[in-house]
């Protein structure tokens, strides 16, 4: 088993600011990168609304400068992907990966969120290429276009009303002929001019050659199939938490999100959590890195007040 003081679960926003505050307190974190080094911002054409880049960063690049800033002051990276935690038995706690088995005084859930997909034909291999899960990260690309919005929640209607700002045209395709979302933000969008709706509709199939073109839809109600132009598609039917691999080791809310205090503290003394694994709100780069500050200064002032308890039960042993 390797030992290790810190372990950050995870290498989005959240994690790599956790490694760097971690790092520079001289903790020697191992971040246990995931399937994909940077989470859901490496998939993100352009960051425009984390401070500090005045003409915008592309996710990419924002997340290689985060590594290796981290990197700097003595992160290690393990590309590996978690899939199973003991932290009931506390501290240390073990963290298993495929390929190793690591014991941790304390460790920094940062797994994130992924968006729900649609799950129908041309979704993955149009995704940035018209497709996309953010209207916040992609809605300037869109400035003039006619665009389609699936979803029904607060997350479809506030983003359908931000697109408005650059869209041409923004249809909410709903699969019921009710909203899901709240009274205020229903009577923003229906009182704004750009936006129609589509009732009794899903998506079926995503067309296009390079770019999106067009959709596949169909009505619920009569099975009637129609071929509906447009030049792209924001899906909001939510996101979930990656955290299969906690359950029953951290308390969480019903839908799976890590449950935190102001501190970052999860419902184990000495497991932190930080970024879109305890955060279905802000969902943002410069949130995450707020958390991931803080999940990393508690960790480093639990560690202070029980290493000399961790060091005992290591004698003893
Ligand atoms: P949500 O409330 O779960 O809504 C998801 C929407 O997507 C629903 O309308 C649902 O339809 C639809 N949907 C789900 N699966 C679908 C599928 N396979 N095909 C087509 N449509 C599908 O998610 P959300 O809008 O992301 O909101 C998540 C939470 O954040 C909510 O608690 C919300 O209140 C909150 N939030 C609040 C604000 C705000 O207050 N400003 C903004 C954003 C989010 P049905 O309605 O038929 O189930």
């Amino acid at each position: 088993m390797q030992k290790e003081r810190v372990i950050i679960i995870g290498s989005g926003p959240a994690g790599l600011t956790a490694a760097l505050y971690t790092a520079r307190a001289q903790m020697d974190p191992l971040v246990i990168v995931g399937p994909q080094m940077g989470g859901q911002v490496a998939i993100t054409h352009e960051v425009e609304n984390y401070p500090g880049f005045v003409d915008g960063i592309s996710g990419p690049d924002l997340i290689d400068v985060m590594s290796k800033q981290a990197e700097r002051f003595g992160t290690r990276y393990a590309y590996e992907e978690v899939v199973e935690v003991d932290f009931t038995s506390g501290s240390p706690f073990t963290v298993k990966t495929h390929q190793n088995v690591y014991s941790a005084d304390v460790v920094i859930v940062t797994a994130g969120a992924s968006p729900r997909k649609l799950g129908v034909p041309g979704e993955d291999m149009l995704t940035g290429q018209g497709v996309s899960y953010c209207g916040t990260c992609d809605g300037f690309f869109f400035r003039g276009k006619d665009i389609v919005v699936i979803g029904g929640g607060d997350s479809a209607l506030e983003e359908g009303i931000f697109l408005t700002r650059f869209a041409n045209k923004v249809e909410i395709i709903h699969r019921r002929d009710e909203l899901r979302g709240g009274a205020t933000l229903q009577k923003r969008a229906f009182n704004n001019d750009k936006i129609s709706f589509i009732w009794d509709t899903v998506v079926t199939e995503i067309r296009g050659d390079g770019m999106v073109n067009e959709v596949v839809l169909e009505n619920v109600k009569t099975g009637e199939q129609t071929v509906h132009p447009t030049e792209g598609i924001f899906i909001f039917i939510g996101h979930y938490p990656n955290s299969n691999f906690l359950v029953d080791q951290l308390e969480m809310d019903e839908e799976g999100y890590v449950l935190t205090d102001e501190l970052m503290r999860t419902s184990v003394p000495g497991v932190f959590a930080a970024g879109e694994i305890q955060d279905p709100i802000y969902r943002q780069v410069a949130t995450s890195v707020g958390q991931g500050t803080a999940a990393a200064m508690q960790a480093e002032k639990w560690l202070s007040e029980h290493e000399s308890e961790l060091l005992e039960a290591v004698t003893a042993d």
